[in-house]
């Protein structure tokens, strides 16, 4: 029993004592406490002992009582055991968590990106040493501040917001933007945005930056020299090929394809060879190969290339090798400029070089010496029979030469002499007429060197005089062809350009300078060329420009631009009455008729007037408008012209619009007749009408035919258009006769067909219907058709005729007299009328201009069976020569212009005999 209870002494002992040890060790309270509480225990253990001692000897009680304490002892140090295993273990997490997070604060600190940490409001919670670094804030000044409004750029702070809502709402964001430095500098950053969440919600939001300034200034330079670079390579002029070593082509601007004439999609990866000859070919890759051998940078060689199209053109092209990564030759580039022009020339001068240098062998050559120390010259006797001399009748004196030589030249050949004396240049040359015996002037070239004495100044200086007079006529005339019209002699375009930019240039530096720009385009030149024959042609264009040259004052410049157009350039003028005057006295020129291998051909012209003007900066503006005021002059009716205004620009650019118009037109019925009265000038009574189109445009009001029958011929809308024009003239003549009963005179009705229109293979039809629907008698239909209709030549146009005239219809020229220079055609048609144009009836009564040719006309209308109507009568003196003339019918503005239907109605009534 002792023994018991001396071990549970024993061992609380040890478990106090340890327990003691360990809260001295661990400085943990649970020790203190365990202590304490065994303290107690021991004590209390011990108490129990003495009394166990004086109770002896009821042993088995005690015994009892000695196992429990013992127990209770085991139980004490077991206690201490368990706790000191707990602690232990509870340490080794925490010194592990210690590591880690120490671990995990030096990658936060030192990781090479910025790092910022927000917490749920966006404000700032932590931030890394980079992070202060890229923004040049320290962690203490941001942290509790709002990140986004930190470091996002104003304009940027919106998007920012976005980004970390969205972040905080549990997205992971990366994305590249501009974020700005405390001192207020931007730069570009890559972001990469993530929430942080523990169990039960998310605490954080952190942010990792990455400046990539450099990488996005390094994209941006990139993108540009690419840009750049193909800009340029597309803006050069000169072709741009890159082709592998098996030369195909893999890169090229647009320049190549202009030169060979392939689109890009066909060109890309073609093989050279498709573009060369089999031999240029092999000789092509030579020249590839050797810059591949011996690694030359480039080389320039010729090349001789096909186009698309079959033609030739001969390139000079640099070849430089490309090169890969390890310095391997993986193809080739190069430029390649088109000189085939270039070559030609260089071929053509090679030429004319060599005979030149035969033809000097040739010659022989005069020659000189002069004694500077005597002032004595020997002549040879070729030098003086060059002059037309013989041997004796030129001396040795200086001035036999100096005083031959032209005025104008004799400063430069003694400046060119003092020059070569002087020691200044090697050798003397120079270039000077010389008075031959017979008084003409000869062009020489003049050579020589001089000697000199030791100290350098010449004694003497020899050489030889050549003959170069034929040498500079062939380059005056070479000259003089390059910039004349070979057919007429008059100046050429380039020339004419040349003189107008001058003015241009002149009218820049002196306010009160004006000139004006004449176009000019002869009247059916088309025709007369066409019927007659080019040579017949050509001989009319050759003395219209002897014409147009009569009519200039000196200073004024005539061009012939091609074909039968004309320009005159008029200087230095006063205003635009000048210029009106020159084309009004063109116009009374051109009016008599030129003979050309012994016919009459009778011309006229156009003429556009553009006037200078300081918005003109290059010669074609205002030839431009010049030709668009010529051709308005066309319009108008030919033989006149046309002063160019801003509105014809205008009118030009809404022409493009006219067309949509017209179409609209037809549609909706826009379209009107006209009558105008046709009298007759034997008894002064209405004989018919002619109808006459008009537009009632919806807010241009009525437009004259001039404005849109050409476009509707060139569109092919003349068709229905003319059909309308025949439909309602047969309608409204049938009413008027079914109005005036059948006692009344019977009217006609005349209508204008185009030459497109008498081209339909349904003409004749078309007039047989409507004949027949409206119920007109055939007889009272007039058909009036151009002249080009006739000189067409065609069978065809024949055979319509005759059609017509069959059915009873009739046929009659409009506008006769005007561009054809012969009127034996007339025979071949059967035709019922002249209509003679305006342009001669208005020349009548005021000059007896004019009153031949209707004369004429009139005489051979009459012998042929045919009527004449003369149009365009406006005063009585024309009526009255005209009647005298024996012409039948007139109508002109005299009797009546043209009405619509309302007021022709009352014209019956109202005409009055003459
Ligand atoms: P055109 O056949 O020579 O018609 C005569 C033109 O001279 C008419 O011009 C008429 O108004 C005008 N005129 C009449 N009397 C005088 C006068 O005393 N003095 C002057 N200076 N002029 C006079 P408009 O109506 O402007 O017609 C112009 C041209 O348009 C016509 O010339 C004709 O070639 C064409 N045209 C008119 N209607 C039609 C049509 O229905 N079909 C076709 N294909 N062409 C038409
Ligand atoms: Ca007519
Ligand atoms: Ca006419």
């Amino acid at each position: 029993m002792a023994i018991l209870t001396v071990l549970s002494l024993a061992l609380r002992l040890m478990a106090c004592a340890w327990s003691g040890v360990l809260w001295r060790r661990l400085r943990d309270w649970r020790f203190a406490f365990l202590f304490g509480l065994l303290a107690v225990m021991f004590a209390y253990a011990a108490g129990t002992a003495v009394g166990a001692v004086r109770a002896w000897p009821s042993p088995t009680g005690s015994v009892f009582a000695g196992v429990a304490d013992l127990g209770v002892s085991v139980l004490a140090l077991l206690a201490v055991i368990f706790i000191e295993v707990a602690i232990e273990r509870e340490r080794r997490t925490a010194r592990q968590l210690e590591t880690e997070r120490a671990y995990f604060a030096h990658l936060f600190e030192n990781a090479p990106e910025a790092i910022v940490v927000v917490d749920n409001d966006s404000r700032v919670t932590r931030t890394n040493v980079e992070f202060e670094h890229m923004f040049g804030y320290t962690g203490d000044e941001v942290r509790g501040r709002p990140l986004d409004e930190l470091i996002a750029p104003p304009h940027l702070i919106e998007e920012a917001h976005g980004v970390t809502r969205r972040v905080a709402d549990g997205d992971r964001v990366a994305f590249e933007t501009v974020r700005r430095r405390r001192d207020g500098t931007l730069f570009d950053v890559s972001v990469l945005g993530m929430p942080i969440r523990v169990e039960g919600g998310q605490v954080a939001v952190y942010g990792i930056y990455r400046d990539v300034t450099d990488r996005r200034r390094a994209e941006r330079a990139r993108r540009q020299s690419e840009e750049r670079y193909h800009t340029i390579l597309d803006t050069i002029e000169d072709g741009y090929y890159e082709v592998d070593t098996s030369g195909n082509l893999v890169a090229f601007n647009d320049a190549l394809q202009r030169l060979l004439g392939y689109g890009a999609e066909e060109l890309r990866g073609m093989n050279n060879r498709r573009y060369m000859a089999e031999a240029e070919a092999r000789r092509v890759y030579g020249t590839f190969n050797d810059v591949y051998r011996s690694g030359a940078p480039a080389r320039i060689f010729d090349w001789e290339v096909i186009r698309s199209d079959g033609t030739r053109r001969i390139v000079e092209a640099s070849v430089t090798p490309v090169r890969d990564g390890q310095g391997a030759v993986v193809g080739f580039r190069g430029i390649v400029r088109d000189v085939s022009d270039r070559k030609r020339t260089e071929q053509a001068l090679r030429a004319s070089e060599e005979r030149y240098a035969l033809a000097a062998r040739g010659a022989n050559d005069g020659l000189w010496d002069w004694d500077l120390v005597n002032a004595a010259v020997y002549f040879s006797a070729r030098w003086k029979a060059m002059l037309g001399y013989r041997d004796h009748e030129i001396g040795d004196q200086p001035e036999e030469w100096f005083h031959r030589v032209h005025p104008d030249d004799v400063g430069r050949l003694r400046k060119d002499l003092d020059t070569h004396l002087d020691g200044a240049v090697p050798h003397f040359q120079t270039e000077c007429r010389m008075l031959h015996k017979d008084g003409v002037y000869r062009w020489m070239v003049v050579r020589g060197v001089a000697e000199r004495a030791a100290d350098g100044t010449p004694t003497r200086i020899a050489g030889s005089q050549t003959d170069i007079s034929e040498q500079k006529d062939a380059e005056e005339r070479l000259i003089h062809d390059a910039f004349h019209d070979a057919l007429t002699g008059l100046p050429n375009r380039a020339l004419f350009t040349n003189l107008l930019d001058r003015s241009i240039g002149r009218l820049r530096r002196h306010s009160d300078y004006r000139f004006a720009v004449l176009f000019l385009d002869i009247d059916r030149f088309k025709v007369v060329n066409d019927s007659l024959g080019h040579m017949i042609g050509d001989q009319l264009l050759v003395a219209a420009a002897r014409r147009l040259a009569a009519c200039l004052r000196p200073g004024d410049t005539v061009a012939r631009l091609g074909g039968d157009e004309f320009t005159i350039l008029l200087d230095d003028i006063v205003g635009v009455e000048d210029a009106i005057g020159v084309a009004e006295r063109i116009q009374s020129d051109l009016a008599t008729a030129f003979t050309v291998e012994q016919r009459d051909v009778f011309t006229s012209a156009s003429i556009g007037i553009a006037l200078s003007d300081r918005a003109y900066q290059r010669p074609e503006e205002i030839l431009r408008d010049a030709d668009t005021a010529m051709y308005r002059a066309k319009a108008r009716g030919r033989a006149c012209h046309e002063v160019f205004t801003s509105r014809m620009h205008t009118h030009a650019v809404s022409l493009l619009n006219l067309e949509t118009d017209l179409r609209r037109a037809l549609e909706r019925e826009e379209f009107r007749l006209y009558y105008q009265p046709i009298i007759s000038l034997l008894t002064g009574e209405l004989t018919g009408f002619e109808a006459l189109l008009r537009w009632a445009h919806p807010t241009r009001g009525i437009v004259a035919p001039v404005e849109f029958i050409r476009l509707a011929e060139e569109t092919g809308l003349i068709i229905p258009i003319g059909q309308w024009v025949l439909w309602e003239a047969c309608r409204q003549a049938e009413a008027w006769r079914r109005a005036r009963g059948p006692d009344a005179a019977p009217l006609t009705m005349s209508i204008n067909l185009s030459a497109r229109q008498f081209a339909e293979a349904t003409l004749v039809e078309s007039v047989a219907d409507a004949l027949a629907v409206t119920g007109l008698p055939p007889t009272a239909l007039r058909l009036e058709i151009t002249e080009s209709i006739l000189m067409d030549h065609a069978e065809a146009n024949v055979r319509v005729l005759d059609q017509l005239r069959r059915s009873g219809v009739h046929v009659q020229v409009d506008d006769f007299g005007t561009g054809y220079s012969s009127l034996s055609y007339l025979h071949r048609f059967s035709l019922d009328a002249l209509k003679i144009d305006r342009s001669f009836v208005a020349g009548l009564g005021r000059s007896g201009e004019n009153t031949e040719i209707v004369r004429t006309i009139v005489t051979l209308a009459r012998n042929l069976g045919m009527l004449v109507v003369a149009e365009g009568v406006e005063t009585g003196a024309q009526r009255d020569v005209l009647i005298a003339l024996g012409c039948e019918q007139a109508q002109g503005f005299l009797f009546s212009g043209p009405v619509d239907a309302v007021e022709a109605d009352a014209f019956f009534a109202r005409v009055e005999p003459v």
